[in-house]
């Protein structure tokens, strides 16, 4: 099947939001306009199989057009991003036969926007752990007290997918994961105001006791890294749209460096500075990163889409691609910085802000360390004692 990623994000959409993300990072505002173009050009459902009204794409396409959503708005792509692992786990669980995220294929196709309510402060096992009370109520309803940091969409969510500690029922502890609405048991905070990707508006997330229905409470497991398909589905969904968003920045800060280049001259030569050895070397550089990680991303999404065996291997792929893109992407706008010239250093130049987008992929999972560790474990087995 052949895809046309602007059949999904065309051109003059890819524009508009272009023009908008300076202002959207200036005056640190959520970009609405952006999300009601994407929803109104179905975004939100691409991963939504096509019999439940989505475009019925797979992750290695969605992965294509979150590149491309990044090389005009990186905040926009990495916001949009949380809503798209939702969909794309509930993506992996239908590809597989494990019923049970049904209703936020059908919620996305409706224009229902999901966050991703998993980071806690000071809890480094991220997924595998969790300091949010989950109480089961007896109905199979569950509510959740806790606070959740940096949730993407803060202003606009309408569900939000999260994960919390049941330590009361019998057979506790469970990790619980589920899906809550927006009500006044939650209390969205309007502190978001950092060096890049602002338009995210990741704003803390406070629960008290807010309330999942029993249909919603969608996984009941052992904490700790086990089999269960939502710690797979999470896993993977989620390390490579992170990739693709880092990759799209790359791809747009070595676009702006070959413009730049060819726009300078240089007074000792008369030439433009694409011309001179010393950059053309450095652009090249950049070129060489840069194309190794588009066919990484597409291979081990089509792997995800076909149901590929990787074994073990996993989580060593999954954590070492998105490791790559984000060490590459910050490398070539470093590297573009420094092609461009003292230009990029004002704070209009979108140079600058990309450089400042660019370092929020090291916090996100896995981070350096995890996806050291991940790799070190793979080769030497785990550590002693
Ligand atoms: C732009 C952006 C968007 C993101 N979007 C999402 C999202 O939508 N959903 C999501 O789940 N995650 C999101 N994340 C979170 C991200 O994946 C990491 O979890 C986050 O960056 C925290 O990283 P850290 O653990 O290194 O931070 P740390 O600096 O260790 O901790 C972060 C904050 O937690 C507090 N803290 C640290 N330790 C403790 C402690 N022991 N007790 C209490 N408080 C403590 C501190 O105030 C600190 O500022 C986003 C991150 C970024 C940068």
């Amino acid at each position: 099947m052949s895809f046309d990623p602007a059949q999904f994000l065309p051109d003059d959409l890819l524009d508009r939001i272009r023009e908008r993300a300076p202002i959207h990072d200036r005056e640190n505002t959520f970009p609405d306009r952006d999300l009601a173009e994407l929803r109104d050009a179905g975004y939100l459902k691409i991963l939504v199989p096509t019999a439940r009204g989505g475009a019925g794409l797979g992750l290695e396409q969605a992965a294509i057009l979150q590149q491309r959503l990044a090389t005009a708005a990186p905040a926009t792509a990495l916001a949009i991003n949380m809503h798209l692992v939702w969909t794309g786990v509930a993506k992996v669980f239908s590809d597989r036969g494990v019923p049970g995220l049904e209703f936020v294929q059908d919620g996305a196709a409706r224009g229902e926007v999901f966050a991703f309510g998993i980071s806690e402060g000071g809890n480094d096992l991220v997924l595998f752990g969790s300091d949010t009370a989950a109480v089961p109520q007896g109905d199979g309803r569950y509510t959740f007290t806790g606070t959740k940091i940096f949730t993407s969409l803060a202003p606009v969510w309408t569900k939000l997918g999260l994960h919390g500690l049941d330590t009361t029922s019998p057979d506790a502890p469970k990790l619980v994961f589920a899906f809550i609405d927006r009500t006044d048991a939650v209390t969205t905070s309007d502190d978001w105001d950092t060096l890049g990707m602002r338009a995210t508006q990741s704003r803390t997330t406070r629960l008290n006791g807010a309330a999942a229905a029993p249909e919603h409470v969608v996984r009941r497991i052992d904490p700790g890294p086990g089999p269960d398909p939502i710690i797979f589905g999470i896993f993977s969904v989620f390390e490579l749209l992170l990739a693709s968003v880092y990759t799209g920045i790359a791809r747009r800060a070595l676009d702006l460096a070959v413009l730049t280049v060819q726009q300078r001259t240089s007074k000792k030569t008369g030439l433009a500075y694409s011309q001179d050895p010393d950059i053309r070397w450095r652009i090249a550089g950049m070129s060489l990163a840069y194309d190794a990680l588009p066919p990484q991303i597409a291979a081990l999404a089509r792997d995800v889409d076909e149901q590929a065996d990787n074994g073990t291997r996993w989580f060593t792929l999954l954590s070492g691609v998105k490791h790559r893109a984000v060490v590459m992407a910050k490398d070539v706008v470093d590297q573009a910085i420094l092609t461009a010239g003292g230009g990029s250093y004002f704070s209009s130049n979108e140079l600058s802000r990309l450089y400042r987008d660019v370092l929020a992929g090291m916090f996100h999972p896995s981070d350096p360390e995890s996806a050291h560790a991940t790799a070190a474990s793979a080769l030497l087995g785990p550590l002693e004692g």
